[in-house]
């Protein structure tokens, strides 16, 4: 008999339940809305998963959280989701009696990328999610550096100066008050990324002196991930990098032009491969491990 994992995403907006089979493909989907508090997630996400696993023998469960979270599966502090200290691994072991592992959602994505996308082949790699904030991971070796609290990979917060903003974790110059959406809005003292990206297209002398600046904050971050880590390859992803498509190229050139030769020696800048279900699909086979 066929055996068959779950994977969950659960993002600040939407949660994703996938079933997948052994080849990765995936047989079943459903999606919902991610209620405010995780006690009236539970209530309403089990009967989602109760429905996949009446048709699919369910082995395991990989479940993904934008957040930080420990080695058991509880999530320490998830700001998007406003959960602090939940413990969803043992939730989950109780309801379902099932082996169930919780990791970090970029880091999810990364593992997705790496046995099943754009990372496949690459032992040594350093994945960034451009989006509101910048999410990061790094495979080291052909393991995922989880560190010694299971934080390892928050690579939005390495230190590369710059005009930003304070960052939200109350530092200055962290790359994601340099390059992510919130801090491009803020500024531009705009609503949202998208309307300074609009206004840098136009050419506006503001905008277009923020966009450079997010430009050049990746690029002094991904000379740090080079030196430091000497990946074989770096994956972008994030809905802020469909609006920078010139970004990987350019990055690129920038970092054989400026790295040290030896540590920059072959080193491709690629997008991320596997889409919208890239957290979930990570999730449930870093949950074979
Ligand atoms: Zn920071």
């Amino acid at each position: 008999m066929k055996n068959f994992g779950l994977g969950i995403d659960i993002g600040g907006t939407k949660t994703l339940i996938i079933a997948v089979d052994d080849e990765g493909k995936i047989v079943a989907r459903e999606l919902l809305a991610t209620a405010l508090f995780y006690e009236q997630w539970f209530l309403e996400v089990t009967p989602l998963i109760d429905r996949i696993t009446r048709t699919f023998p369910i082995t395991r469960i990989g479940i993904g959280v934008a957040g930080q979270i420990d080695h058991e599966g509880t999530v320490l502090h998830a700001p998007n989701l406003g959960w602090e200290h939940v413990p969803i691994g043992s939730l989950f072991r109780r309801q379902y009696q099932l082996p169930t592992t919780v990791i970090n959602d970029v880091r999810a994505a990364a593992w997705g990328e790496w046995k099943l996308g754009a990372g496949r082949g690459y032992d040594d790699l350093a994945v960034l999610m451009l989006g509101t904030g910048i999410g990061g991971a790094l495979i080291a070796g052909g393991k995922l550096l989880t560190g010694a609290g299971g934080t390892a990979g928050e690579l939005g917060h390495m230190i590369v100066g710059g005009n930003g903003p304070t960052c939200s974790c109350g530092n200055e110059g962290c790359l994601e008050a340099q390059s992510s959406g919130w801090a491009i809005a803020k500024r531009d003292e705009a609503e949202n990324a998208v309307e300074v990206i609009s206004r840098y297209h136009a050419g506006e002398k503001k905008a277009v002196e923020i966009i450079d600046d997010a430009y050049q904050g990746l690029l002094r971050g991904c000379l740090t991930i080079v030196h430091a880590f000497n990946p074989k390859a770096i994956l972008l992803g994030g809905g802020l990098l469909k609006a920078f498509p010139d970004l990987p190229l350019w990055l690129e050139e920038q970092i054989q032009e400026k790295a040290l030769k030896a540590a920059s020696k072959g080193l491709e800048i690629k997008k991320m491969a596997l889409g919208d279900d890239v957290v979930a699909l990570g999730a449930c086979h870093y949950a074979k491990n």
